[in-house]
């Protein structure tokens, strides 16, 4: 029988995951000649042998990669035969055009937590051990094609063992270019906080008290109620004992954070499971490769005294996390409590510390010690987000395990652009994409201040080298002060062509790209703020979206913001807007809590700037609507974090929950108009029955459930009305509302029983953080007029 050769070329996740050496391995077993070849865009295989063999390997390789490959796009061609030899692993090609995805930073795997656990395996507590299928890739990428000079640890020469592994086709370490042990690899270290304090300056040192140790030390340390940051992955996280509520009151004085949850690090899924409820997704999440903070729900009684109150107030909700790095594990199996604080180290809205010099600059004032390390981060990336929610993980943040992996759109191109979707100013991410694929950047943050926006301008150019993509048109928000508007503003100059594209019509597009879809569909975007091309603020719409454009075809009522921006961190300048709304008489007769508690004078000074339309924006927003009832029931006046008072109202309402068939619970009575062909929600008549409740003493919980049933059944039935008139039966459902678990679970639910087809996110968030892709979907649709 005559041998063929068969040349197969691989893009996609198929470089820095092991995929040489078990192409090697497979080839090998088969007994087949040739070569397996890393190239500028992915993998270049050529194996030669008996034809039924040939297909066998094809078979293998195509459906069984290793664990982290994702294969995007492949080539298969035969050749002619070349003869004898044997199959090799030959030197990288560093030529050509860049296109191999970056695999993202994988958690510590199994193998690899068993061998730093056993007593006799060389790098038994060796704090970066790793290998193909585990450890950290996108975070100590500095060029590519990814090789070892490449990364960050290119300065740390393997010993004789390292090498041979690393050498050595048959072991889980060839080519795993992060390769080190105790003898040749990177070290950790323990400093006391000093805001003098040089880099590694003796005078640094910790006391002397017999532990020699780092990792056993700073355990010590937060069992005795110190905070400690600890270097990981993408950045500092800033730890400390969780059950200690005086420390953690004293964190959250340091970091100016008096409510906004901290995530909290627990050892397994095991412990995590004792004191949150998991179901089989939930879990999935948490212990996943990516190892995200997944939002769990409290065991109220489990809970008392493991996780203090101040953790995450207010909320039923707590974020867990599980060791995603060896230094992790070490430190987790080495504490006797079972859950630390794990936060981000950043200062207030500037992005996370990553640089050792920089963290004893930084964070000496919030950490009492730090747990350090010498392999450099390059890229910084925060912790991802998920929560299950209506069945299906959304991620709420994404970063770190996630990125830099693209988003497959559905989109056609209309045109062979590459596009930057500059993104939206809080939650910030940006957007690199060509053809279909989509690079989402890590999340940012919120663009408000100089080191923010430097980041952002960074990581735009580490993302262009690093896909090869330089954008000739730039999609960016309306909104005229948003910091990365100015950014596409400012590169317009230069030549790039600029697509503005509206807030709400970009989280469609978003949300239709994240699920492969084309045509025109029904998105309900319930949001916080976004600029509207009639200069109001939008945020509770019903759009006809496509990728060719949309229309406006319902939305709430507007509903004048006295004070502007000031009303996001205000709620009750909200609630007492829609009161005078919803009564349209003076606000000082009304006899509601919230008119007392405010008290006479700043109820006049509102009274007057809406009886004189001073500082008064006009907004449809549904996160204002949600702020409005939550400082109504008294339980949200003030802010102090993104939709706290959301947040806290859907707690409330969740109260009721168990005890409430949500079919038969009652609803407030509201209005949909018709104006101009838009359909227009009336709130007045919500607001009316809500205080007329609190007149009655209905509990806050069952009001705010009752608001939450209401809400949705105006979304439904304005779905239903635009659906009759259009015939459409597709909805996606987006914005920053929809974090909102319980409200996102009664929608959906609904719609599905009304035959309508649902679709919400699952690869960027709903939030602000999926902006920049809906607006690179639109600028890779859009054709020109002409
Ligand atoms: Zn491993
Ligand atoms: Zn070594």
């Amino acid at each position: 029988m005559s041998a063929k050769r068969m040349r197969i070329e691989l893009g996609g996740v198929v470089q820095g995951v092991g995929f040489r050496p078990f192409v090697y391995r497979e080839a090998v077993l088969l007994g087949l000649k040739g070569f397996v070849q890393n190239s500028m865009s992915g993998v270049v295989i050529e194996a030669e042998g008996p034809a039924g063999r040939l297909k066998k390997f094809l078979k293998i390789v195509l459906k069984n990669p290793p664990p982290l490959a994702g294969i995007s796009a492949k080539t298969v061609r035969m050749l002619r035969p070349a003869g004898p030899g044997r199959f090799e692993i030959k030197k990288s090609i560093t030529k050509g055009i860049n296109r191999v995805l970056v695999s993202p930073d994988i958690a510590t795997c199994g193998n690899c937590v068993r061998e730093l656990f056993s007593q006799s395996d060389r790098r038994s507590g060796y704090p970066f051990i790793n290998c193909t299928d585990c450890g950290p890739r996108f975070t100590i990428i500095t060029d590519l094609p990814y090789d070892r000079r490449h990364t960050t640890m290119s300065k740390f020469r393997m010993c004789a063992d390292c090498s041979s592994e690393y050498n050595d086709p048959a072991t889980r370490r060839y080519h795993a270019q992060p390769n080190a042990c105790g003898s040749c690899g990177p070290r950790v270290w323990l400093v006391k906080a000093n805001k003098d304090c040089k880099l590694q300056n003796a005078n640094c040192k910790v006391q002397n008290d017999g532990i020699t140790d780092p990792i056993k030390k700073a355990a010590r340390l937060i069992e005795r109620g110190k905070i400690v940051a600890v270097k990981g992955v993408g950045g500092f996280l800033i730890m400390c004992d969780a059950g200690n509520n005086r420390i953690v009151r004293k964190l959250r004085r340091l970091k100016h954070r008096p409510f906004k949850p901290f995530a909290v690090m627990m050892r397994d899924a095991e412990t995590a499971g004792k004191y949150c409820e998991i179901d089989k997704k939930s879990e999935k999440a948490l212990a996943g490769p990516q190892r995200p903070v997944t939002l769990l729900k409290k065991r109220v009684g489990q809970i008392a005294g493991i996780v203090a109150d101040s953790i995450a107030p207010r909320t039923n909700y707590l974020g867990v996390m599980l060791p995603y790095a060896p230094v992790l594990h070490l430190l987790l199996k080495e504490l006797r409590i079972p859950a630390v604080v794990a936060t981000s180290a950043n200062i207030a809205d500037e992005p996370l510390v990553a640089d050792n010099a920089q963290a004893i600059k930084k964070l000496s004032g919030t950490a009492d010690y730090f747990l350090l390390h010498d392999r450099d981060i390059k890229n910084r990336c925060d912790d991802s987000i998920v929560q299950v929610i209506a069945g299906k993980p959304a991620i709420l943040r994404r970063a770190r395990g996630f990125v830099p992996l693209p988003v497959e759109t559905g989109v056609s191109p209309g045109n062979r652009r590459q596009v930057l979707g500059c993104g939206a100013e809080l939650k910030n991410t940006f957007c690199l994409a060509e053809g279909r694929l989509a690079f989402v950047s890590q999340h940012i943050g919120d663009l408000k201040n100089r080191e923010t926006f430097d980041f952002y301008r960074d990581e735009i150019r580490k993302y262009r080298e690093m896909f090869g993509i330089n954008p000739d048109t730039l999609a960016y928000d309306l909104h005229p002060d948003y910091l990365a508007t100015g950014y596409a503003l400012e590169s317009g100059k230069k030549g790039a062509k600029l697509l503005g594209v509206q807030h709400h019509f970009a989280h469609a597009l978003s949300c239709m790209a994240d699920n492969k879809l084309e045509g025109r569909v029904i998105g309900v975007i319930l949001d916080g703020t976004g600029y509207g091309i009639d200069g109001n603020i939008w945020g509770g719409e019903f759009l006809i979206a496509g990728y060719k454009g949309f229309e406006r075809a319902g939305r709430l009522k507007y509903i004048p913001m006295p004070g502007g921006d000031k009303v996001a961190e205000e709620p009750w300048r909200m609630a007492l807007s829609f009161l005078a709304d919803a009564y349209g008489s003076g606000l000082t007769g009304l006899r509601v809590p919230l008119v007392r508690r405010v008290g006479k004078n700043k109820i006049k000074f509102i009274s007057r700037m809406l009886e004189q339309k001073i500082n008064c924006p006009l907004t449809s927003s549904m996160g204002r609507f949600f702020d409005a009832v939550s400082s109504l029931l008294g339980i949200c006046d003030i802010s102090t974090y993104e939709a706290q008072a959301a947040v806290e109202l859907q707690a409330e309402a969740e109260k009721t929950c168990q005890r409430v068939n949500v079919s038969t619970c009652q609803r407030y009575k509201y209005k949909i108009e018709n104006q101009d062909g838009v359909r227009v929600i009336e709130t007045g008549q919500v607001i009316r029955g809500i205080v007329k409740d609190l007149a009655a003493k209905v509990p806050p919980e069952k009001i705010a459930y009752k608001f939450h049933a209401t809400v949705a059944d105006m979304v439904v039935e304005t779905c239903g009305r635009i659906s009759r008139s259009t015939g459409l039966k597709r909805v996606v459902l987006s914005g920053g509302v929809f974090q909102n678990k319980l409200l996102l679970e009664m929608i959906s639910g609904k719609l599905v029983k009304r035959s309508f087809a649902v679709f919400t996110h699952s690869q960027v968030p709903c939030n602000d953080g999926g902006i920049s892709l809906g607006q690179a979907a639109f600028g890779l649709a859009y054709k020109n007029p002409n």
